[in-house]
């Protein structure tokens, strides 16, 4: 059996483009797993603490046969070989950030992984690049998220170049 999956990546330290490039690489090849859409480069303002640099995102969408817990092994160890590090601060700067936004309609809730991820419905950094490359995408609570643009500005958030 396999699941669709979202993706969101985020970064602001080191070259965050390049960063991104080189992680969607990395997660099209993950075991078991296939890319199957991967949204544009976009620049966003950050969350949290302002004094930081701008923020690089994008979200993917991918096909696995892996289990959730699985899959979220593998993302951990993509962060940390981009030096991930993890200093304390909430929302603070990082190299790589990979948040697991959907798996199919599954629904979890333990000490590692929250599925649907609890920030979808008000990111534009996540709303955004996700409809880029699912227009038609019901979440599973029955909200389609083409609706959620309606009260998620975009808050300055642009594709790179
Ligand atoms: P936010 O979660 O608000 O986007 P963040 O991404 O900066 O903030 P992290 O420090 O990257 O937070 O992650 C904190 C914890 O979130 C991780 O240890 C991880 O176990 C947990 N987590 C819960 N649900 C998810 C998920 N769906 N995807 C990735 N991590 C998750
Ligand atoms: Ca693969
Ligand atoms: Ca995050
Ligand atoms: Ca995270």
């Amino acid at each position: 059996m396999t699941e669709t999956v979202f993706i969101g990546l985020g970064a602001n330290l080191k070259d965050p483009a390049q960063t991104l490039r080189d992680a969607i690489v990395e997660i099209a090849a993950i075991d078991e797993t296939q890319l199957l859409a991967q949204s544009q480069l976009y620049t966003s303002t950050p969350m949290g603490p302002a004094d930081q640099p701008d923020y690089i995102n994008a979200v993917v969408k991918l096909e696995t046969r892996l289990a959730p817990h699985a899959l979220f092994s593998y993302t951990c160890r993509i962060e940390q070989e981009h030096g991930r590090t993890r200093n304390g601060e909430h929302w603070g700067p990082r190299t790589l950030d990979l948040d697991i936004l959907l798996f199919g309609q599954q629904a979890l809730n333990d000490e590692q992984l929250t599925v649907p991820h609890y920030g979808l419905q008000e990111r534009e950094f996540v709303i955004y690049p996700m409809l880029e490359i699912a227009p038609d995408l019901i979440l599973p609570c029955g909200t389609p998220l083409q609706s959620l643009t309606q009260r998620v500005p975009l808050n300055g958030m642009r594709p790179l170049n």
